[in-house]
Order: structure tokens, then C-alpha cells, then sequence
């Protein structure tokens, strides 16, 4: 519970600060229009002049105050992430793989101008998170906002598109599993990126079916850490580098002989439990498997190792 409530809380001030920027963006036009007024007006109109120097004075103490508070280096850093990272991954929509996959460089070019252009479509409401969401102006877009519009260049997408591949492949590149070993169960936890997994078996016989049959949940942090530091970022982040190939491996490594079932997942496990598949169709199952699930009167789970001889 109490991490939910802090997620709240950060998406609020990710809004209130949404709305600052476009506040800010707002008092730069109003300024620039009061000055450009201030140029026309002649020595004698007073009372206009008056008028403007009163208006000048306030937009200018506005624009101070605006400025102060949007004067937050780490939260712009992290709503620009947010945005690059949301405009690139629409960009590679064709992969199933991290948005910053090694595989992003090979193209970059084209991701870089195409999140770009998707960024100039891009409305606050977008960057401010779901909570207490205020901004909701369509009249204007993220790299129009002063505070933003640098770092949303196509250099720094390049820029941070580089830096993120680096980051991610270093820690994906990490080796140290951390393991806990249990009756019949087991979780392994990628120490730097800090996924992990829970591993189960059920060694009550059913007719029919051959071996001992485990299962195991999506790597997400839901599994408790056995390490007490906080994690190192959203799981989500660290999705489709071939981490979880890695855990599916080492889990099945400490828990020998025993078949491991697949149920429906999301792409990126599909992929890897088709990966796995086909390295020992005995051990690992696959539910999208044509020859296995057309093999009677059990499919998999009523074929011995030897039966996989004829596996494709
Ligand atoms: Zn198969």
C-alpha cells in the first residue's frame, strides 16, 4: 500500500509540474507581447503607458515565480526520459524487444526523426502522469514548451537514446544471479537489474502426464527481493534484454528434471519460451507449439524424452 501511495505522489508533482511549464510557456508569450506593445506606444498616450508598465512589472514577477518552480533539474530529467522513452518505443513498435535494445543503433536515423516528429504531436497531458492531471491543452505540445524544447532536439534524443542503450546493456551484461532454494521451489533474482522469478513444482502424479511438472510467474517485482536495497527502477524498464532467458535457466538449473508449463504471456515471454522450446522441448514447454499440441492424447505433458527424437 505504501508504495502506492508514494507512486501517487510523484505523479502529482509530475502534473503540478506539467502545469508550471506550460504556465511558464504562457507568461513568455505575454511577456513578449506586453514588450512588443511597449514599443508602439507613444510619449504621449500616459495613460497607456501606465497601464503597460503595470502589466510588464506583473508578468515580469510572474515569469519569476514560474520560474522558480519549475527550477527542479531531476524532475525535468525524468519527465524528458518519460517522453523519449514513450516516443522511441512508439517508434519501434515492430520489436518485441527493450526499447533500447543494442538493435536501436542499427536504425537510429530513423528512430531518432521519427520520435521527434511523434514528440511534436505530443500534448503535457502526456508528460504529467494520470493523478491530479490538470493540463489538459491541446493547443499546445511538449516541444513547444522553453523549459523542454532543447531537450527534445533530435540531438539530445540521439543523445539519450546512446546513453540508455549503454546503461541498459551494461546492466543486462551483469552475471550475478542471486538464488534461494526451497521444497520444491526456488526464486532467482538478476542482481543488478534486480528481475526475478519464482519457480514451482507440484510432484503429485496425474494420469497421463509424464514427470514432474513446475510452473513459474512473470519477472516482475512482485516476487519479494532477497536482497534488502531497493530496487534499481521500474521492472518494465529491464524487459527484453535476455535477462529473463537467463532466469528461466537458472530457475530450471536448481530444480532438475522437472517440465515447466507455459501459459499465455505477453510477447516478449513468448519469445522467450519459444527460445527455450526449442533448445529441450522436453523440458520446456510452449504453448503455441503445433506439433506438441497435436501429439495424442496428452500433448506435451504425455510425450517421455525420447518422444521429442522427432520433434521439428
Ligand atoms: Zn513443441
Amino acid at each position: 500500500m505504501r508504495e502506492v501511495r508514494l507512486w501517487d505522489e510523484e505523479e502529482r508533482r509530475r502534473a503540478n509540474y506539467v502545469d508550471d511549464l506550460v504556465r511558464h510557456a504562457d507568461v513568455l508569450k505575454e511577456l513578449g507581447s506586453l514588450q512588443r506593445r511597449a514599443q508602439t506606444v507613444r510619449w504621449w498616450q500616459l495613460a497607456e503607458q501606465l497601464d503597460l508598465r503595470r502589466a510588464l512589472r506583473r508578468t515580469e514577477d510572474d515569469l519569476a515565480r514560474v520560474s522558480a518552480q519549475i527550477d527542479d533539474p531531476e524532475l525535468r530529467r525524468t519527465i524528458v526520459a518519460a517522453l523519449i522513452g514513450r516516443a522511441v518505443s512508439q517508434a519501434r513498435q515492430h520489436s518485441h524487444r527493450n526499447t533500447f535494445h543494442p538493435e536501436v543503433l542499427d536504425e537510429l536515423d530513423r528512430v531518432v526523426a521519427a520520435a521527434r516528429s511523434s514528440l511534436e504531436r505530443t500534448t503535457p497531458a502526456a508528460a504529467g502522469g494520470f493523478q491530479g492531471m490538470t493540463t489538459h491543452r491541446k493547443d499546445v505540445f511538449v516541444t513547444q514548451l522553453p523549459a523542454l524544447a532543447e531537450l527534445l532536439d533530435e540531438a539530445a534524443i540521439r543523445a539519450y537514446s546512446v546513453d540508455t542503450v549503454e546503461a541498459l546493456a551494461r546492466i543486462a551484461s551483469d552475471e550475478e544471479m542471486l538464488t534461494w532454494v526451497g521444497d520444491d521451489q526456488c526464486v532467482v533474482q538478476h542482481r543488478a537489474s534486480g528481475l526475478r522469478q519464482h519457480f514451482w513444482a507440484d510432484r503429485v502424479p496425474v494420469p497421463g502426464r509424464i514427470g514432474v511438472f513446475g510452473a513459474t510467474n512473470a519477472r516482475t517485482y512482485k516476487v519479494a527481493s532477497l536482497v534488502d536495497e531497493p530496487d534499481p527502477g521500474p521492472w518494465e524498464c529491464f524487459v527484453g534484454l535476455g535477462i529473463g532467458t537467463r532466469l528461466y535457466r537458472a530457475g530450471a538449473e536448481l530444480m532438475p528434471g522437472v517440465r515447466w508449463w507455459s501459459s499465455v504471456a505477453k510477447a516478449p515471454a513468448v519469445a522467450v519460451r519459444r527460445r527455450l522450446h526449442a533448445e529441450d522441448p522436453y523440458i520446456w514447454h510452449w504453448s503455441e507449439c503445433t506439433w506438441c499440441y497435436e501429439q495424442t492424447p496428452e500433448g506435451w505433458a504425455g510425450l517421455p524424452r525420447e518422444a521429442f527424437a522427432q520433434h521439428p
